[in-house]
């Protein structure tokens, strides 16, 4: 199943995301994810990537697209993925379009999860992450057992840099401008479905799911 998961910062992708990895047993590729790791690695691309991320900003185009095509032409992307995060321009979505079909793979679905600029500022405002493993929270929404403490990995958990309430409001605009003109995109090519992620997270994870299974949503 080649999957990919859209929506503006804050919707839900990455939480679905990790539950369809369980249900679907395919790598879950976030740009965003891939990003972190490089700043936390200190390498070039960090550099980069910490300043653009820093402001709300997207990575350029060139730096992003090169990754993910290396990333897709590895072995185990060819059964399936989850593309969480990209593309994010009209630019990478041609990209995306070229490096699929030298692969020759064809994309399934692509599900947007949607809900209201209200809601998003909260959420990510309110998210939290663990340092060990990755899995992410909110304060209220999907809060941990214990504060601060991850329940999968007993890590310790942290507010990303970018979830600073006025970094969150430029990278809705930023979704605003370059990133929503791939729901027409998509639409076009018939691949489109959208998921209303203003409700729990099980019901959306079950929305998604019957998407992918062909079943009315
Ligand atoms: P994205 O990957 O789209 O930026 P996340 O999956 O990280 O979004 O979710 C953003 C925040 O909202 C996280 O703190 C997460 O726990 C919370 N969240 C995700 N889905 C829901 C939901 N359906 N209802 C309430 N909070 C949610
Ligand atoms: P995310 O984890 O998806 O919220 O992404 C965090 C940040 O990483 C974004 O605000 C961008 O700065 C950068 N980023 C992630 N994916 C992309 C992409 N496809 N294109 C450009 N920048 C990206």
């Amino acid at each position: 199943m080649f999957i990919l998961l859209m929506g503006p910062p804050g919707a839900g992708k990455g939480t679905q995301a990790a539950q369809l990895v369980e249900n679907f047993k395919i790598p879950h590729i976030s740009t965003g994810d891939m990003f972190r790791a490089a700043v936390k690695e200190g390498t070039e691309l960090g550099k980069q990537a910490k300043a653009c991320m820093d402001a709300g900003h997207l990575v350029p185009d060139s730096v992003t697209i090169g990754i993910v095509k290396e990333r897709l032409a590895k072995d185990d992307c060819q059964k399936g993925f989850i593309l969480d995060g990209f593309p994010r321009t009209i630019a990478q979505a041609e990209a995306l379009d070229r490096t699929l079909a030298e692969l020759d793979i064809k994309l399934d679905r692509v599900v947007n999860i949607t809900a209201p600029g209200s809601e998003l500022v909260g959420r990510m405002t309110g998210r939290r992450i663990c340092k060990g493993c990755g899995a992410t929270y909110h304060v209220v929404f999907n809060a941990p057992k214990q504060n601060d403490i991850c329940d999968k990995c007993g890590g310790e958990l942290y507010q990303r840099d970018d979830d600073q309430e006025k970094t969150v409001i430029n990278r809705l605009s930023v979704y605003q401008v370059q990133t929503q003109p791939l729901i027409e995109y998509y639409q076009d090519k018939g691949l489109y479905t959208e998921i209303n992620g203003l409700q729990p997270i099980k019901t959306v994870l079950k929305d998604i799911v019957d998407s992918l299974r062909g079943g009315q949503v």
